[in-house]
């Protein structure tokens, strides 16, 4: 009976995206009955050494396959897409509705997929409708970085909720239409039970730059240099490398494209009409010698410094094609992800020291977040004037903030609430509250094409590894005796320089012998888990004694 009760209620479940930025997905279920919005990928944090992205945790779905009932897709950004390929394979091949340019992102990663079922993806446009079960659903344009962005009006049998995607207010952007307010207006009209808004940008007093002030300070370099430019920003800022190209075709200059998954974006974006490029614009990267300096713009990836991406690879003199030179100009079109500091640190030292002239957001605004800032997100809130607030979207501060921010523009204190991954809310027409019992939302590691296969033990490994190194014993033992034959050997890495430590290796090899004699016992059967244990436990600890170190030690025991 209570259990019926309960879902009378909608039930929103926040599987990943709520005290984190990246990993967006969510759960609406209505009587049973599923909806899923966005399934994205987070990027590892800098305490998860070796792992590529974190993925949401869907056991609570994977018993309710045959509930799912569809997937909506607000945009094409990986924190929003990037999981499907990881989790279709545990929830099913669930039906998606994204707009083209998403479509044909997700279909491109797709192929990196090649034994998975072919997706089935219905586009759809501005002010597309769509049933699904008790969920009815209208798409609405809101300005991001990205074209093709669509917030969510959804009708559901409690009442109506917006879902706003990731956004900004731009009256005047760069390839992509003004912020429709009169839309939003009469969306609002109809009664908003529920906002639940995007938070990325609550910590960040006023309002978002607009794109056309990028676009015109991106102008000054373009009119003054001389030099050819090299620009590095997002593959997924569709819309700053259209500005970029619309500038380079202005100016009379060639663009040369580098890296793989720019190329990718803008051809799938081209091939869309939604980058527009004047024929004979692009050229290869080994023809750019052939060009004068002037005449040519370079657009890569790697802003961020990334290993391998291009930007480091020029740095390094190690690309291809391209060397800075005297006269070069170096354009960061992106803002640093925290973490990211000092690599880009390092890029911007280097291409000075190799004579080029460096242009960062923080010395000209050539990069404006796709996230709207306080001004926006209460602007949303007044215009959508909700019975019920959630801010979701964001590390836990930008949820709090934002909730703030909902107080101040009007919603009642008990009416916002503040949920976390793994709550489930629930919602009536009546009353918004957090259930206590939660459902997993723990993240899921991607190792290379493993899954999950890496928990809190692998990692913890990789971090003693890191941090101190390996210490291995080889010992080879006389099964009869239970006597250590010969010298143990050690090899290690990272921990210190073997050849320097002679005096500690000499009498750790001591302590191997006594340890192993004492620990084998004579005769009878030999316990020889409890000698590895007894090895990596004192071994460790006199190491440690030694050197203020604790490498992760490995004894071997090879029995004769
Ligand atoms: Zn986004």
């Amino acid at each position: 009976m209570i259990k019926q009760k309960k879902q009378q209620n909608l039930r929103i479940i926040p599987l990943g995206g709520l005290g984190e930025v990246g990993r967006n997905m969510m759960v609406f279920e209505y009587k049973w009955q599923i909806l899923i919005i966005d399934m994205g990928l987070g990027f590892p944090g800098e305490n998860m050494p070796g792992i590529d992205c974190i993925i949401p945790n869907v056991s609570y779905l994977e018993k309710k396959q045959k509930n799912i009932l569809g997937a909506v897709l607000t945009h094409g950004h990986y924190d929003h897409i990037g999981a499907i390929p990881y989790l279709i394979p545990r929830i099913g091949n669930v039906k998606m509705y994204t707009s083209s340019l998403s479509k044909g992102i997700v279909l491109k990663r797709q192929e990196d997929f090649p034994n998975q079922p072919k997706l089935e993806i219905k586009t759809v446009e501005d002010k597309s409708k769509i049933q699904l079960g008790p969920f009815n659903i209208e798409f609405f344009r809101q300005n991001h970085n990205i074209p093709e962005n669509f917030g969510l009006f959804i009708k559901t049998p409690v009442g109506n909720v917006i879902h706003t995607s990731d956004f900004k207010f731009d009256k005047t952007p760069v390839n992509d239409l003004p912020t429709d307010f009169e839309r939003l207006e009469e969306i609002a009209n109809q009664k908003i039970l529920l906002l639940m808004s995007e938070s990325t940008g609550a910590e960040e007093k006023g309002h978002s730059l607009s794109e056309k002030i990028i676009l015109e300070n991106l102008e000054e370099i373009f009119k003054k240099e001389r030099g050819r430019i090299i620009a590095a920003t997002f593959a997924s800022l569709i819309n700053r490398i259209q500005q970029l190209i619309t500038l380079s075709e202005k100016y009379g200059r060639k663009v040369a494209i580098e890296g793989y998954s720019m190329r990718t974006n803008i051809e799938i974006a081209q091939n869309l009409k939604i980058i527009k490029v004047k024929e004979g614009t692009f050229v290869n990267s080994e023809d750019i010698n052939k060009f004068p300096d002037s005449k040519i713009t370079i657009l890569c990836t790697g802003a961020q410094g990334e290993e391998g991406a291009i930007f480091m690879k020029i740095a390094n003199r190690e690309h291809k094609f391209v060397r800075i030179k005297e006269g070069d100009t170096i354009i960061f079109s992106s803002s640093i992800i925290p973490g990211n500091e000092r690599t880009v640190q390092f890029l911007k030292d280097e291409f000075y020291r190799q004579g080029a002239k460096v242009f960062h957001y923080k010395i000209m605004d050539i990069h404006a977040s796709g996230h709207g800032r306080q001004e926006e997100l209460e602007e949303m809130i007044k215009i959508m004037k909700p019975k019920f607030f959630l801010p979701i979207y964001g590390q836990y501060s930008m949820l709090t903030t934002h909730a703030e921010l909902a107080e101040k523009s009007g919603v009642k204190k008990e009416n916002i609430v503040i949920a976390e991954n793994g709550d489930i809310i629930n919602l009536s027409s009546r009353k918004i509250s957090v259930e206590k019992k939660k459902v997993p939302s723990n993240y899921i590691m991607v190792d290379g094409l493993g899954i999950g296969d890496v928990g809190e033990v692998v990692l913890r490994d990789r971090h003693l590894l890191s941090k101190d190194g390996i210490f291995v014993i080889i010992a080879v033992v006389d099964r009869q005796t239970g006597k250590v034959k010969g010298s143990p050997d050690i090899i290690s890495r990272g921990f210190v320089y073997l050849r320097e430590s002679k005096e500690l290796l000499k009498e750790t090899r001591k302590r191997i012998v006594g340890i192993v004699d004492r620990a084998a016992g004579s005769g009878g059967a030999v316990n020889w888990t409890y000698v590895k244990e007894e090895l990596r436990n004192k071994i460790g600890k006199f190491l440690f004694l030694k050197t203020k170190r604790r490498p992760m030690v490995l004894p071997v025991i090879i029995e004769v």
